[in-house]
């Protein structure tokens, strides 16, 4: 049976600051997809990451129907509605555009969609991450499908040995989007080469080359700010990922979630901290927002989703998440001093960035000292400080 698996998500507000959706919030957004199920969807599960609010669908109408994503957006709609009535701190924060054009993608929502022949035994992956940018996954997938360190089924099984086929996404071209497909393991330099540069360069899907029209998984890779044209929150990207047989096996994913990479985001969008695999449902940290994410693991048949199993709740998890902690700790240390804050280029919120224009003026230039060629510092013309 060939199926459709959507996941969509979006911040529309939450309790005291970026922490997590309101209960009223949830059983209005429960409500409503579980009413779509047995027309539209054929089944669907509904939980939050943070402040994140994640929608797992699985239906026949392929990737961007537009019926699926207009439920998906009507959801936000009515779900921000009671997030305004309780007074949720970024009521409808995700929600950019005022009219629903057909697609969630660049109206604000974050989505993944993967659509396949379903397997006797189907198993995926969601993951859902908070407060981090749309390269959050880079290293931990990278690992998983192209690393026969962290992924031995790339040597054990005939299945993983031709590699996979990673398409990457320039996400901060001055023309727009752009992608760029590469083969691993021959092209295993030039992916690294993107790939550690998580503020511009993400992930968009990944595919098998033995089997080469099976998708092994999909992220979303929306920028917010090129929607919006300045900051308004966090990318936080959803992803799809299916496993075993062909594919990297679950536990493949779990080390190289354990590493706890540092990426861009927490706390006001502006600093490197770990990325904390965490159980479903978890607030966003009062520790700096420190970026988390969550995975949950389903099996799959005609469309019908098992329950979930919390792939980041089993015991061994606690000790990872301690240190990642730790890596939070320290990195918090050195306050404001880089890398603890992104580069200049990536500081989200206007004030630093208008504030240190407005030095420019008092700078001169040291006689002999060069050509000029640096870069004025400071924000563009016409450019205001959003506080
Ligand atoms: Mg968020």
């Amino acid at each position: 049976m060939r199926i459709t698996v959507s996941l969509i998500k979006a911040d529309i507000g939450a309790i005291g600051g970026h922490t997590a959706p309101s209960a009223e919030v949830l059983a209005i957004v429960r409500e409503r997809i579980q009413k779509a199920k047995g027309s539209l969807l054929i089944d669907a599960h509904v939980g939050h990451t943070g402040d994140d609010l994640a929608f797992l669908m699985t239906h026949t109408h392929g990737a961007d129907d537009p019926r699926v994503h207009q439920l998906a957006w009507d959801t936000f709609l009515a779900a921000t509605e009671k997030a305004k009535g309780q007074g949720l701190y970024g009521a409808g924060q995700d929600l950019l555009r005022d009219a629903f054009s057909g697609n969630v993608r660049g109206m604000g929502p974050g989505s993944a969609e993967i659509e396949f022949d379903e397997r006797p035994s189907e198993a995926l992956m969601t993951l859902v991450a908070d407060k981090c940018g749309p390269g959050a996954f880079n290293l931990p997938l990278y690992l998983a499908f192209a690393d026969p360190m962290y992924s031995p089924g790339l040597l054990l099984s005939e299945g993983l040995h031709d590699g996979f086929t990673f398409h990457i996404m320039d996400m901060d071209h001055t023309e727009g989007d752009r992608l760029i497909v590469l083969e691993a393991p021959e092209r295993l330099y030039d992916i690294a080469a993107l790939l550690r540069d998580t503020n511009r360069y993400a992930i968009e899907s990944i595919w098998s080359r033995k089997y080469p029209t099976e998708q092994a998984a999909a992220v979303g890779t929306t920028r917010l700010r090129n929607i919006a044209g300045r900051y308004v929150g966090k990318d936080d990207p959803p992803a799809i990922i299916r496993t075993q047989k062909m594919f990297p096996a679950t536990e493949e994913f779990g080390p190289a979630f354990g590493v706890g990479a540092f990426v861009g985001g927490d706390t006001r969008g502006s600093h490197n901290l770990p990325l904390m695999p965490v159980p479903m449902n978890t607030p966003a940290s009062t520790f700096f927002c420190v970026p988390m994410v969550s995975a949950l693991g389903f099996s799959m048949h005609d469309g019908i989703l098992t329950e979930p199993i919390d792939l980041f709740a089993d015991p061994f998890w606690a000790h990872v998440r301690d240190r990642v902690a730790a890596k939070a700790i320290e990195m918090r240390k050195q306050g404001f001093f880089e890398p603890a804050t992104l580069p200049f280029s990536e500081l989200e919120y206007g004030g630093i960035v208008v504030r240190l224009g407005k030095l420019e003026k008092e700078f001169s230039i040291r006689d002999g000292s060069g050509d000029g060629k640096a870069a004025p510092i400071g924000a563009p013309a016409g450019v205001e400080d959003p506080d």
